[in-house]
Order: C-alpha cells, then sequence, then structure tokens
C-alpha cells in the first residue's frame, strides 16, 4: 500500500482520530492510544472480511446441500441458487475434468454451469473406490 505523501504546508491529520497532527512529518498518529485503536480496527476489518466470507461458503454450501438433497445431480437454474442466497463469487476450489469442464465447489458441494441459465448440482465422491 502507498503511503501517502505529504507536502510541508499541508496539515496532517490523525489516522485514527482525524485532529491535526504536529511534530515529526512521518508522523500518521497523536499517540499510542491512537495507533492501537487504528491497528485493531484494521485488525477487526479484516476479522469481518474472513468471518463475512467464510459465512457466504457456508451457505452457498448449504444451499447446494439441500436442493441436491439425496440426488445424485441436479439441473437447476441460477436464478433458483441466487433467489436462495447463493453467491457464485465465493467458491472454496475448482475442478476440471479431462473433458475441460470446470467445476466449483464449496467444501464437497459443487456445480457446474451448463447452458444457459442453468447449473449442474453435483456432491464430490472423495470416499467412494475409483473404479472407472
Ligand atoms: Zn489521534
Amino acid at each position: 500500500m502507498a503511503e501517502p505523501v505529504w507536502s510541508s504546508n499541508e496539515v496532517r491529520t490523525c489516522l485514527s482520530c482525524g485532529k491535526p497532527l504536529k511534530g515529526r512529518s512521518d508522523k500518521k498518529f497523536c499517540d499510542d492510544y491512537c495507533r492501537n485503536n487504528y491497528n485493531n480496527q484494521v485488525k477487526a476489518n479484516t476479522n469481518n472480511y474472513v468471518r463475512n466470507v467464510n459465512n457466504a461458503l457456508r451457505k452457498n454450501r448449504h444451499i447446494l446441500e439441500s436442493l441436491l438433497g439425496i440426488q445424485e445431480m441436479i439441473k437447476v437454474s441460477k436464478q433458483r441458487l441466487i433467489s436462495e442466497g447463493f453467491q457464485f463469487k465465493y467458491h472454496t476450489h475448482t475442478y476440471t475434468t479431462t473433458k475441460a469442464s470446470t467445476y466449483f465447489f464449496c467444501y464437497e458441494f459443487g456445480y457446474l454451469p451448463l447452458e444457459g441459465d442453468l447449473v449442474l448440482i453435483v456432491k464430490k465422491k472423495d470416499h467412494q473406490p475409483t473404479t472407472s
């Protein structure tokens, strides 16, 4: 991240509380209190982001699981997933088959984008012996 460049006439302000700063030109905070406050805020924002992504992934997984039910695979429309709250930008990993189809997985549940508005929902079969 680029550091802000301050001209000498510019009034620098504390990154934490926004009060004007005096003293050294590389100063960013009034004092340790403001520095700690700011750093804690940055950390909290990072934790929030991680939590939000985790929640979105778990929700995606839950939606795939509940739509699939006991079936091995099922075709549904993207719109259906979106209406359930599915967020296509979040997935844990992808799997590309030898036929160059790329499945997007949220944990052990995945989907393959099909023609038009459809996706094919599948469940990963890790624990089955491969006979093919
Ligand atoms: Zn301050």
